[in-house]
């Protein structure tokens, strides 16, 4: 028996692969490489997809978030508020461009930033940390985070606001795609993100275009004209080859998003008669489903289970940021700890989701969830 993995961008790559090989091949014959036709098209339809004036592509969607936060001018002796719940690659961004992260709980409902957090260190800062400029909130597992409470707080506390979307490419919050509610939003085009390249990539989005400017020069050594630096950069380039891939890919996004919540819809039907929960939606919110994460506190029983079923699953993630190795007990919290966080940690569960699923498979994974479950 063939194991369903959790995340299968092979599968994408299968799936449009008469068309993707054709946009390789013309990017190889074009004979240039970097900051070409391709990106420069790439940028241009992103935004228009998303609804915002400007993006600009780079290396990475780590790198995308230290390029958004130093174009907002955010460094040494600034804090950025994010949370502790979140792939470890928020965090590192802010300590790259040597800023100070400060670690917020999330709402257990929802792993996304608790707003309650964020406004009692916002009221009041803790002491040591440099005063703080920027909140970070993570659209974390394709779920909008609370922005009808993080977007005024931010806009009272006159901190700049930038969404971390590297989970969440098409989701929306009262019919508005996330990525156009702050100052800059972030993208990852890592190959299992819903918009995923078959390499490296990610892109900044932002609507001032002085700042879209600063950004594109910071991307590529601080040049506005070449060769020469009008402030210290860093090398951090979306390819013409993975430019021309996200172009073949962007079309069919919002459709595979589509695909990913007929998915999830399936699965919360078949958990409605376990132990496992299902995740809840935000009122207003369309979930774009990067991953499907259920909750138990035997939640490492039911991935033996499945896995014996030839169901591979997923934990994200299974150590908050504050406590592992390279950050516990030098990263600073709010006062009122990331207890939520850790509970998370611990029960979180993440089924097999991918577009290319089959019915078929989709209809395994359920009546494995609806029997071995039940039976355990
Ligand atoms: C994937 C991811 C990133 C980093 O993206 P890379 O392209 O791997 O650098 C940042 N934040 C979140 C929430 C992510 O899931």
């Amino acid at each position: 028996m063939s194991m369903i993995v959790q995340a299968n961008p092979g599968a994408g790559y299968r799936a449009l692969k008469a068309e993707i090989d054709d946009a390789v091949a013309r990017a190889l014959s074009s004979g240039w490489y970097i900051l070409g036709n391709e990106l420069r098209a790439f940028e241009a339809e992103f935004a228009a997809w998303l609804g915002v004036p400007a993006v600009i592509g780079c290396g990475n969607g780590t790198d995308a978030i230290a390029l958004a936060l130093r174009g907002l001018g955010i460094g040494a002796g600034s804090t950025v508020v994010t949370v502790s719940h979140t792939a470890v690659a928020t965090v590192a961004a802010i300590e790259m461009i040597g800023a100070t992260p400060l670690l917020i709980d999330i709402d257990p409902v929802h792993y996304t930033m608790d707003p309650d957090a964020l406004r009692r260190v916002l009221e009041e800062p803790p002491p040591g940390v440099p005063p703080i400029r920027a909140v970070l909130p993570v659209h974390l597992y394709g779920q909008p985070a609370d922005l009808d409470r993080i977007v005024p707080l931010c806009r009272q506390h006159k901190v700049a606001l930038i969404e971390d979307c590297a989970q969440a490419h098409g989701a929306r919050l009262h019919g508005q795609r996330v990525g156009t509610f702050g100052d800059a939003a972030t993208f990852s085009f890592y190959p299992t993100k819903n918009l995923g390249a078959l390499g490296d990539g990610g892109a900044v989005a932002v609507s001032d275009p002085d700042l879209a400017t600063r950004i594109a020069a910071l991307r590529q050594y601080g040049w506005h004209k070449h060769y020469i630096s009008d402030e210290v950069g860093v090398n951090s380039r979306l390819d013409e080859v993975q430019a021309a891939i996200l172009r073949v890919k962007l079309p069919y996004l919002d459709r595979q998003n589509a695909r990913r919540a007929t998915i999830a819809a399936a699965y919360t039907e078949a958990l409605a008669s376990t132990p496992l929960a299902a995740p809840a939606q935000r009122d207003g919110a369309s979930h774009v489903f990067h991953l499907y994460v259920t909750r138990s506190r035997e939640r490492d029983r039911f991935q033996a289970v499945l896995k014996a079923a030839g169901i591979g699953t997923g934990i994200h993630y299974p150590m908050p940021v504050h406590l592992q190795p390279a950050y516990a007990g030098r990263v600073a919290l709010g006062p009122a700890g990331c207890a939520e966080t850790e509970a998370a940690a611990r029960e979180v569960l993440s089924l097999p989701l991918y577009p290319e699923l089959t019915d078929a498979e989709v209809e395994t994974v359920c009546a494995a969830l609806k029997t071995l479950l039940r039976d355990n």
